[in-house]
């Protein structure tokens, strides 16, 4: 599975549509400061999710909405697509491509797209949990990162090796069948009453 292109419009810096695409091998994207690099990044874990505007440098979530140059009006909408190579059936219930996409318009309303379905955010959380690639997997090291987890509280530690070994999915499972087994009790203590009542 590798990361075989993106495709950016009204992306902050990225006003017109451009699509990257890559290969399995390194790639390398190179430029002067300020021309973009990092909002390549920041456009890759927009689309797997991230929900911090603060971690994706702006102040609020449509500050990622291409807000005009000199030479450009700026655009009412964000839009991201990642296209994956699954050929090697990393992702069991997928295609051999994947396509991701997030729509964000400037009125709030936003959108997720995998191949193309409509789909919630928690899918394409659920989706990544686990592989390592989501927007808490560290595949994305940005500058300041490596800094930020040698500095981190226990707590954060934890998750972050959580996530790493691929427990994730497993937790949060558990945590719907705590919930369930929880509301299961109360109805059989309810029963029990109305039992007793009856009796
Ligand atoms: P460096 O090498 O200094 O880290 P970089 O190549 O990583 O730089 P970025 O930080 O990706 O550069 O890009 C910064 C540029 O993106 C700035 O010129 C900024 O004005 C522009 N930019 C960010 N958000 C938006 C937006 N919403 N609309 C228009 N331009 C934006």
């Amino acid at each position: 599975m590798y990361l075989k292109s993106l495709r950016m419009v009204g992306f902050k810096s990225f006003a017109r549509a451009v699509e990257l695409t890559f290969n399995s091998n390194i790639t390398a994207i190179i430029g002067p400061n300020g021309s973009g690099k990092s909002n390549i990044t920041d456009a890759i874990r927009w689309v797997l999710g991230e929900q911090s505007s603060k971690s994706l440098r702006g102040k609020q979530m449509e500050d990622v909405i291409f807000s005009g140059t000199d030479f450009h009006n700026p655009m009412g909408y964000a839009e991201v697509t990642i296209l994956l190579d699954n050929s090697d059936q990393y992702f069991k219930e997928f295609p051999d491509e994947i396509s991701i996409t997030r729509r964000l318009f400037k009125t709030g309303e936003s959108t997720y797209l995998i191949n193309n379905q409509s789909v919630r955010l928690r899918e394409v959380h659920a989706v990544f949990a686990d592989t390592g690639l989501g927007k808490n997997g560290y595949s994305i090291v940005g500058q300041g990162n490596i800094e930020n987890i040698i500095n981190s509280d226990p707590n954060t530690l934890r998750s972050i090796i959580e996530e790493a070994v691929g427990i994730v999915n497993y937790k949060s499972r558990e945590n719907e069948a705590q919930k369930e087994l929880k509301s299961a009790q109360s109805n059989m203590e309810r029963i029990q009453d109305l039992i007793i009542e009856l009796e």
